[in-house]
């Protein structure tokens, strides 16, 4: 659930006895000695509890189903992209950018537009459709006057961890005060039991949406990030893989740019943003010849690729097969 100084918090799968619900953890050394780093989402195994105390040691990690890096979050199953409806106006471009970061880590992606009593149902309508032909189902909530915000902590309430990503500005903190009103309350309660740590720097936490569903407290990620390799682009937009599972473009390695032949078209809203995405990509593969192998990075002698990368190639399958009878 968070990590603090040299202690983790743990909360249990069932109560324990006395009712205890979470653990205050120590990492086993040998965990240390085979380079497995815990993360907040973590599942891990503890042993030697002291019940009455509510301590224990952590003594394995479990296989992560993705890694977030910023937040560092693992197991994460949603991001949620936060746009303002106004204040700030908002940006298509700046949300298709925002969208593709979401789309990137591999997970399933919510779309929350906030400030709903800024503007008339009319416009509010107009965004509906707009984003639903963009592929999403946005959810338009206002922090101020409560709006839709028992709709998104129903949709948030699947097992799993959310985390909301979006710039700043646009209302996160306030969505997370508003969903999670006893956050205040937890973390001073924390800081009381281990105000040696609470000096260091705030990290992320997960607290209990509903049964199962944790959302992460930080606002996320809020600068957003496009992919390395122009080929990988078109498969972040809904609209490109929606009609490229009903008809195959007449080229292989095809950039979708609208040519004759090319089964995606220019016939959609984004395909103008597509096409200002795919040039800002290719601009990047031009000035960094060796951006592709940026994304890995030392550990331990060997490279291992950067964590989005991974969850781009493995988690976006896993949670196609799981979906939707497993996961019920
Ligand atoms: P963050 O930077 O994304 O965490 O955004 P904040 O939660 O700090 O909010 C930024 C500004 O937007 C603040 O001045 C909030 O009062 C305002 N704000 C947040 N939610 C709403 C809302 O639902 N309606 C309106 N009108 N303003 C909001
Ligand atoms: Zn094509």
């Amino acid at each position: 659930m968070a990590l603090e100084a040299n202690f983790c918090r743990v909360q249990l799968d069932r109560p324990g006895p006395g009712g205890v619900q979470e653990l205050l953890c120590v990492r086993r050394t040998r965990l240390g000695k085979t380079g497995q780093q815990i993360c907040v989402g973590d599942r891990v195994e503890v042993e030697g509890i002291d019940w009455p105390e509510a301590r224990a040691a952590i003594a394995a990690v479990a296989p992560r189903s993705s890694l977030l890096e910023r937040p560092a979050v693992a197991n994460c199953s949603r991001v949620v992209v936060v746009a303002a409806l106004d204040q700030p106006e908002l940006d298509p471009l700046q949300l298709t950018r925002f969208l593709l970061t979401a789309e990137r880590t591999g997970v399933a992606v919510e779309l929350v537009l906030t400030k709903a009593d800024l503007l008339s149902e009319a416009e509010q309508q107009r965004w509906r459709e707009r984003l639903m032909a963009w592929g999403y189902s946005p959810l338009l909530v206002s922090s101020k006057c409560g709006d839709g915000l028992a709709v998104l902590r129903d949709r948030l309430a699947i097992p799993g961890i959310s985390v909301l990503c979006g710039p700043s500005g646009v209302g996160k903190s306030s969505l997370i005060n508003a969903l999670l009103p006893q956050l205040s309350l937890r973390v001073s309660a924390v800081s009381g039991r281990l105000q040696r740590g609470r000096h260091t720097t705030r990290h992320v936490e997960l607290f209990p949406l509903a049964s199962g569903a944790l959302l992460a407290d930080s606002p996320g990620f809020n600068r957003p990030s496009l992919p390395a390799d122009p080929a990988e682009l078109g498969m972040l937009f809904p609209e490109i893989r929606q009609r490229l599972e009903a008809a195959v473009c007449q080229f292989k390695n095809c950039l979708h740019q609208g040519d004759p032949g090319c089964a995606v078209g220019s016939d959609w809203d984004r395909h103008g943003l597509y096409l200002t995405c795919l040039e800002s990509v290719q601009q990047q593969v031009a000035r960094q010849p060796r951006l592709r192998t940026a994304g890995l990075k030392q550990r331990g002698g060997k490279e291992e690729p950067l964590l989005d990368q991974r969850l781009r190639q493995s988690s976006r399958r896993r949670l196609r097969q799981v979906e939707p009878d497993e996961e019920a």
